[in-house]
């Protein structure tokens, strides 16, 4: 395998793609989490080993941001 490995673009939360603009070679200034607050809280959803390294998903990131990034949520 040298290609990324499935964990680089999968939230660690939950699974889900994490959109991240660095795993689908976007400029980072252009990701979602540039401009996301993401809590301590959530911070500790991520197991130890992927903080830092692994992106988390704009859901898991938070109702705020979750709202921001998915516009499509109706309530
Ligand atoms: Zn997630």
């Amino acid at each position: 395998m040298t290609r990324l490995t499935p964990s680089d673009n999968v939230c660690p939360i939950c699974g889900s793609d994490n959109h991240c603009a660095v795993a689908q070679s976007v400029a980072v200034s252009e990701c979602w989490c540039d401009t996301a607050v993401i809590t301590d809280e959530t911070i500790g959803r991520v197991p130890e080993e992927l903080r830092g390294k692994v992106c988390i998903c704009p859901r898991c990131a938070g109702p705020k941001s979750a709202q921001d990034a998915e516009p499509i949520i109706s309530k």
